[in-house]
């Protein structure tokens, strides 16, 4: 994600609840989430750093300049959404996916009430409110946030939400005053199958009159759900924001990335200087991408 964290908060972990079989719910809070804030966005995320194994307290990272210098051994950085915050307790909730390994999902796993951890302060894109419908599509890593927009509705908001599951026990009714659709699209195992959401969106009919999608979820499925909207259906921004919040093989990607990286930057570089529209730089960074299979 684009912006990088002003401040860290130091947080203690008071509740862990199982959500499902892939879901573990966790509430900080403590003394040092006093003077924490919300953006005000419901899509906001922040930088959940991930403390060492058994490291049960932290330290506060110094600021020199614009960076922060963090205590060894390192934390390991990892963006959630913030599900839930309580701004009369100082409360900070977190829904985090355990898949098969991951600096985050141990934790999420072992974490106990009195553990430690640091939290930025967090930020958020804001979504559009003014369409005459909505369609929020999200896998169990995006469905936080897409809650968290659902309770944000008013009861005049239509919204018809398709979420991905790993099979029905992980299904549940989101609560939201909008009027609610809701459909389940199952994934038994989203790190080796694709997401079934591109498939699910191209099978549901728009409604009349101006709609606005909101996506989170696998960086792939994110992509072609943009290219069904922005390129199939000649939509334009602001009427989407489809983000990708993972991606299978991560390493593997990222050591094919560095060989388009140094590409990439410059086709951001020459899109920003000659005023290019975000959307049309972002398709010319796929293309590139896309040339060499990523
Ligand atoms: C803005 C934003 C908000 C997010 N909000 C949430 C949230 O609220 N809840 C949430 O659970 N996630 C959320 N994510 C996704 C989360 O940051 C990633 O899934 C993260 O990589 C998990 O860290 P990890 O330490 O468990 O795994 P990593 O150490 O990052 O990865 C280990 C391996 O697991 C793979 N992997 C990563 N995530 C998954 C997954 N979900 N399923 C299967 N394999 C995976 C990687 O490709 C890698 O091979 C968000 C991401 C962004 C960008």
């Amino acid at each position: 994600m684009t912006a990088l964290p002003e401040a860290y908060f130091r947080a203690e972990v008071l509740e862990v609840r199982s959500l499902s079989s892939v879901m573990r719910r966790i509430v900080l809070g403590g003394a040092g989430l006093a003077g924490y804030q919300s953006s005000g966005m419901p899509d906001e995320w922040f930088r959940l750093m991930v403390p060492p194994e058994r490291q049960r307290h932290v330290e506060l990272p110094i600021k020199h300049g614009q960076q922060f210098h963090f205590a060894n051994p390192q934390p390991s950085p990892r963006w959630y959404s913030l599900r839930r915050w309580d701004p009369e307790h100082c409360q900070v909730t977190v829904d985090v996916v355990v898949h098969e390994h991951g600096a985050a999902t141990r934790w999420a796993e072992t974490v106990e009430p009195g553990d430690e951890l640091l939290i930025s302060q967090p930020h958020g894109r804001g979504i559009d409110t003014t369409a005459d419908w909505m369609l929020i599509l999200a896998d169990q890593t995006g469905i936080p946030a897409a809650c968290r927009i659902l309770e944000n509705l008013s009861p005049q908001q239509y919204a018809h939400a398709i979420f991905e599951a790993p099979n029905e026990e992980a299904t549940f009714r989101p609560t939201s005053p909008a009027q609610l659709k809701v459909c389940w699209a199952y994934n038994p195992s989203p790190a080796t199958i694709p997401s079934p959401l591109s498939a699910a969106v191209r099978t549901i009919e728009l409604p009349p009159g101006r709609g606005y999608v909101w996506m989170a979820g696998e960086a792939a499925c994110a992509r072609d759900v943009r290219r069904y909207f922005r390129h199939e259906l000649k939509w334009r921004s602001p009427q989407f924001d489809i983000v990708g919040y993972w991606r299978p093989n991560q390493d593997a990607y990222q050591r094919r990335y560095r060989e388009v990286e140094s590409q990439v930057a410059e086709v951001y570089a020459n899109g920003r200087r000659t005023g290019l529209p975000d959307d049309d730089i972002l398709d010319e960074v796929y293309s590139v991408m896309e040339s060499r299979g990523l």
